[in-house]
């Protein structure tokens, strides 16, 4: 799977595209006859924007969502070779001034207020023409979006929306991925009955966990973003989704320790007997983050070893005692992430998201990007 040609690097960070293909396809399959869009901010949520988007592409996937205007116009030039009439959003609003460049780029403003619903027309005016945008309706996270008064106003003035193609009205979930959470149907009730007072248009509702709630859930244009990459969309349920990344490290050194040595920064492990402490070449600089410190395993051979003491900016150490000492060797390949340690496990073991262990893989690694199976 991974092989010893990079030990200029700590660690290899594998990427399967093809299991992010995949995971796509699955929701596409699950979501139609509505569409399936990719959300790929964050540098498609760490595993590279610019390998992930022409994959997707090239399997059919037609809209992409990222955060900010500078993604947007990255995202759009990877799909230039492969699918340059894909659609392409940004989250983040209106930056007064850069209107045009969202004309230019042919990025769809996501418009969060009044303000950018004002700005956006005016600058529609401004070139005589009609042009496209998505609004956001604010149905209960009260962080962007159109909040209820602002959306009576609206309702109120249908003129406000002159020169605006609105491509979707659209709103995000607070807790979708708590399935016996009543904010889930209070959204979409909400959704609904802003639905009926505004024009016609057509509308997105669910993230990756809202997909799962069922067809009702899915309107026009569903947004999936963290089940693409392989985090459990169902956390209640064993994951429908395939992973997609893996991290091996190399052994650098295995050592000999007995009672009374510590290991490590604040000499937080202490050895209570013999024991054998291997170090490995990956540390929170790497985004494994330091919350792991003393939590979980590493999989030498397919046998758990625990993680012990701190982890460091550059260095993890983990307790190879019950190992053979032919398997726990320097030089060896050790699984971090992958099969045998899922991103949840690790995420759950550091105290967060998979969406935050994703995010965080740094840029030492050497990257590999396969097209599984
Ligand atoms: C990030 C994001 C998504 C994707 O959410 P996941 O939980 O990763 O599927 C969808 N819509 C909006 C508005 C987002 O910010």
């Amino acid at each position: 799977m991974t092989s010893d040609q990079t030990p200029r690097a700590g660690a290899i960070l594998t990427v399967d595209v093809g299991a992010v293909v995949a995971n796509w396809t699955q929701l596409r399959d699950r979501v139609a006859p509505a569409e399936c869009s990719a959300v790929v901010k964050a540098d498609a949520y760490g595993l590279g924007a610019a390998r992930v988007v022409p994959a997707l592409a090239a399997a059919g996937c037609r809209t992409f969502v990222v955060a900010q205007l500078e993604e947007a116009l990255a995202v759009r030039r990877a799909l230039e070779p492969v699918a340059p009439e894909a659609q392409v959003f940004s989250l983040g609003g209106l930056p007064p001034g850069y209107e045009g460049e969202f004309i230019a780029g042919r990025i769809l403003p996501v418009l969060n207020h009044l303000g950018e619903i004002a700005a956006w027309r005016a600058f529609t005016a401004s070139r005589g023409e009609v042009l496209p945008a998505v609004i956001h309706i604010d149905t209960g996270m009260n962080r962007l979006g159109l909040g209820p008064d602002e959306l009576d106003e609206l309702a109120g003035h249908p003129d406000w929306l002159e020169g605006i193609n609105v491509r979707y009205w659209m709103t995000h979930l607070a807790c979708a991925d708590e399935f016996d959470n009543p904010m889930t149907g209070e959204q979409l009730e909400r959704f609904r009955s802003a639905l009926a007072r505004l024009p016609k248009a057509k509308a997105s509702f669910a993230n990756s966990s809202g997909i799962f709630h069922g067809a009702d859930h899915h309107f026009d244009l569903a947004r999936p973003g963290c089940a693409l990459y392989g985090v459990n969309p169902t956390p209640h349920l064993p994951n429908p989704m395939r992973g997609t990344v893996r991290l091996d490290a190399r052994l650098l050194q295995v050592r000999n320790c007995s009672a009374p040595m510590t290991v490590g920064y604040g000499a937080a492990h202490k050895v209570t007997g013999p024991a054998r402490i291997a170090t490995i070449g990956v540390g929170y600089a790497d985004g494994y983050l330091r919350s792991l410190s003393g939590k979980g395993h590493v999989f030498v051979d397919g046998v758990a070893a625990p993680i012990v003491g701190r982890i460091s900016m550059d260095l993890i150490t983990i307790d190879v005692t019950g190992l053979p000492e032919n398997v726990a060797q320097a030089g060896r390949m050790v699984e971090l992430i992958g099969p045998s340690r899922p991103v949840d496990t690790v995420a759950a073991e550091a105290g967060t998201i998979g969406y935050e262990v994703l995010t965080s893989l740094g840029q030492r690694y050497h990257r590999v990007y396969v097209s599984g199976e």
